[in-house]
Formats: structure tokens, sequence, C-alpha cells
């Protein structure tokens, strides 16, 4: 029997899970280990509350869990509840699907003041992420500054403006909506420090800004390549995306209470204000031939009270396993760290890809694990249970995850999908009634 471990429960450790159940099928004995109590990740915790049909892919995870011999085990941290040292004696083969719940730093003066916080805290904040839940951000501003032209600085503009109907099939959290929705949030800038040619939107995302209920999206058309540019363009999906960027310079801006501004060729240089942030500096770019942002010396200042950085994230790192600091991910070759230690997804390549990204990902992990010719006994989920138990360990199972599920959606408001607990003591209160799960 193949025994393998897998950290962390979003969608590259179930797609790994699958992977080695189709490899290995009842040959095998999966153990998906999360610090958290509930499953699933960035689903749960990063992709966008109104973004519920790409949700759904968590049913596939379940069947996953539920169509093998795998196992769940929230609330265990790994490097305090079990060492990685010993996993790997317990196991063949160790994962690590941790993802990157860091944020990038932005490195400039002020970007320590509050009201500068990165994606990673907001996301987590409103999405309900318990290490984030006490995140309390200033949106008590007329001005946001949302710096970064990926699809990350789309969903928290999106979020910010979007109006408590459009958002009541969402499961926004209610300490969220409570602050969002009463923002006095007139203007939203998302800086971009080159050009509409170099962004990371995808279409669908920066469609859905033209329907707006309160908010207009505005692109300066000064800024916009020269028509037909974006024919040149490799990527399809690209030249629709500057083509929807074109449709918002013909916006007024007058036609909603709030706007969205898209600013390009800006690189922020400082934040200012005094001891929270009231605004930003940035210095007008050119884009050389390369594609490189260039300063051109010029400055100018915006406005902002709140200034959420979404430039990407980092994984963290992990102490006895090689770290590529640079890039912010487990020094790897094809997902192998070294024999028996494997890491897939976030962690493996960096924070890029959609979520089925992490599917050919996954499977190549269970490939690499079924190519590396693993033999002898090992104590697996046994050992796990044993160490968990000895140090009185209090381990969420699938079960207990499903009776946590079952009371986010009892409590969920009219239209919602559910409302989701916040804090790891709720989560546990739900599952304590009829007490722990034997191990
Ligand atoms: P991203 O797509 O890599 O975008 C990061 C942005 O930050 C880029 O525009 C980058 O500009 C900019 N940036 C980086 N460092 C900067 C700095 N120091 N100053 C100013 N700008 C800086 O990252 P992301 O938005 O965090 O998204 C992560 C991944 O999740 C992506 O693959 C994304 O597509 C995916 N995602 C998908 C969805 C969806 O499908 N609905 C939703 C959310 C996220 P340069 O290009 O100049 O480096």
């Amino acid at each position: 029997m193949l025994k393998v471990a897998i950290i962390g429960s979003g969608p590259a450790g179930y797609y790994t899970a699958e992977g080695l159940l189709k490899q290995f099928g009842s040959g095998v004995e999966v153990d998906i280990i999360d610090r958290l109590p509930t499953p699933f990740g960035l689903i749960r915790n990063g992709v966008a509350p109104d973004h519920q049909s790409i949700k759904a892919v968590t049913r596939r995870y379940e069947g996953t869990q539920l169509g093998g011999n795998v196992r769940f085990y929230g609330n265990v941290e790994v490097g305090d509840a079990v060492s990685m040292d010993e996993l790997r004696g317990l196991y063949h083969a160790v994962v690590l699907a941790t993802g990157a719940p860091e944020d990038r730093p932005l490195g400039i003066p002020g970007d320590a003041k509050p009201g500068v916080i990165g994606a990673a805290a907001f996301v987590g904040w409103y999405n309900g992420h318990p290490d984030h839940a006490d995140l309390n951000p200033p949106l008590d501003t007329e001005a946001v500054a949302i710096i970064g032209n990926g699809n990350v600085a789309l969903d928290v503009a999106r979020v910010l403006v979007k109006t408590p109907d459009e958002m009541a099939a969402s499961d926004l959290t209610r300490h969220a909506a409570e602050i969002i929705h009463r923002s006095p949030i007139r203007t939203i800038y998302i800086i971009g420090r080159r050009g509409p040619l170099q962004v990371h939107f995808t279409p669908k995302e920066v469609g859905e800004f033209g329907e707006l209920g309160e908010a207009v999206p505005l692109v300066d058309p000064e800024q916009l390549p020269e028509e037909g540019a974006e024919r040149q363009l490799d990527d399809p999906g690209l030249r629709k995306t500057v083509g929807q960027l074109r449709q918002f310079a013909n916006r007024s801006p007058g036609e909603k209470a709030r706007q969205i501004r898209f600013l390009f060729y800006a690189r922020p240089k400082e934040v200012l204000g005094g001891n929270r942030a009231e605004g930003l500096r940035l210095e007008r770019t050119r884009v050389d031939g390369a594609g490189q942002a260039l300063g051109t010396g010029e400055e100018f200042d915006l406005p902002a009270g709140l200034v959420i950085t979404c430039i990407g994230y980092r994984t963290l790192s992990i102490p006895g396993v090689p770290f590529d600091n640079e890039r912010g991910r487990f020094m790897n070759e094809d997902g192998v760290i070294a024999p028996g230690l494997y890491c897939v997804g976030w962690a493996r390549r960096g924070p890029t890809g959609t979520i089925g990204t992490n599917r050919p990902d996954g499977f190549l992990i269970a490939e690499k694990i079924a190519a590396s010719g693993v033999s002898g006994e090992r104590p697996g989920r046994d050992g796990l249970e044993a160490l968990l138990r000895q140090r009185d360990i209090w381990a969420v199972t699938f079960d207990d995850w499903k009776r946590i599920d079952a009371a986010e959606i009892a409590r969920a408001r009219i239209g919602a999908p559910r409302e989701k607990f916040v804090r790891v003591d709720e989560m546990l209160g739900v599952v304590s009634p009829q007490g722990r799960s034997d191990l």
C-alpha cells in the first residue's frame, strides 16, 4: 500500500489526490492535512464570493474525497501539531500543496502605514478566512487605490462596488458586507505600472465591469494603444480584453454614483499620509520595446484612504525545505523537491494560472510518485493518528466538516448559499456537541 500525505486541501491538493486514485486505485492511502478545519483552500478563501459557479468545483473534490481511500485531517498544522520530518518518516511521499498565502511586498516608502493592505489579507477578510477576521480595513474613505492589473485587482474592485442586491446570491461574509456596504467609496483606481496591452486581466472578468449597477468603469482614451494595435497580440483573450477596455473609454463619468478608473503607465513611488494612508504618489512610465516599464521622472499624486496591493502572492517557507526566495516558492524540478518530497500548484509554480491549471499539475505529481518506484512499509495514517492522539490534537474529519458546512448553509441569509463561520472556535463549536470524532 502506497501512503501519501498531502499538505493543503485546496485545488492543487485535491487534484493530486484525484491523480493518485487514478494511478493507484485501491493501492493508495491518501491523507489530506489542512491547518484549517475547513477544506478547499483557495476555493473557499480566495475565489470571489460572487463567483459561485467557480466554487461549484468543490463537488468534484468531494467526489475525490469520498471516491477512494482518502481522509481529511483539518485543524492540524504541520510544523506545530506534527513536523515535516515526522511526516516524511511516516509516508512514502509528502506533497506540499500549501498555495501562496502571503502578499508580495510593495517595497516603497510608507507601505507599512495603516490603510495599506495586501490582497491576501483583504480577500481573506471578505471571504471569512479566520486569519483575517479582525482586519477591519479602513473603508471610511471616498477613494481606494488598487495596485496591480491582474484578476485579483478586479475581484477586489468588484466586491467593493457591487450593491447589496448584486451580492445577494454571494457568500460575502456578514462582517465584511456590513463595512463594505456602508462605505462612502466614490472612486476606485485600478493602477497598472504598464499599459493596456500588458494587463493580466481576463475578458470575462473585465466584461463584468460594464454591467455594474452603481459603478461605471472609465479608461482615459489617451492611454489606449493605437486603434487595432491588439491585433498583433498572440493571445486572443488579451485581444478581447483590450477591446473591452476601449469600450470603457466611451463611458461617461457622471452615469453612476461610483467610478472605477483604470490608470495605466503609473508606478507606485510612495504611500502618502500621516499616521494612516491618505494617498499615493506615482511615477508615470512608458513601456519599452521589450515590454518593460521605464520611469519618466514625472510624478503625480492620488487621494486614497485605503491602498490594496494586488501584486501577486508568495508561498510560506517551511524550515528545512529548500525555498526560492526570489520567486516565493519551493525549489523544485517539475514538482520534485527531494526524494519523497513534492510540491504542487502555486507552491510549485508560483501564483499563476486558473483553478483548472492545477489539475494537470496534480496529475503530474501523481505520475512522478508512480515513477519514483517507492518500496517498503510505512506507518502512514496509523502513525499520524497515533501522534495526533498522543498530542491531544483535535483533528477535524470530513464528516465533521460536513456538519460545519450544513450549519453554515442553515444560517445563510435568504438567497445566499451560506453564512461562513469566520473563527476556528465557532467551527469547532459546531462539531463539539457530538464530541470529537474518534481517530
Ligand atoms: P497577476 O495576474 O500576476 O497580476 C499581478 C499584477 O501586479 C500585474 O499587473 C503586475 O504587473 C503587478 N505588479 C507586480 N508587482 C508590482 C509592483 N511592484 N508594482 C506595481 N504593480 C506590480 O496576479 P493576481 O492578480 O494576484 O492573480 C494571481 C493568479 O490568480 C492569476 O493567475 C490570476 O489569473 C488568477 N485569478 C483568477 C481569477 C479568475 O479567473 N476569476 C480571479 C483571481 C485570480 P506586471 O505585469 O508589470 O508585472
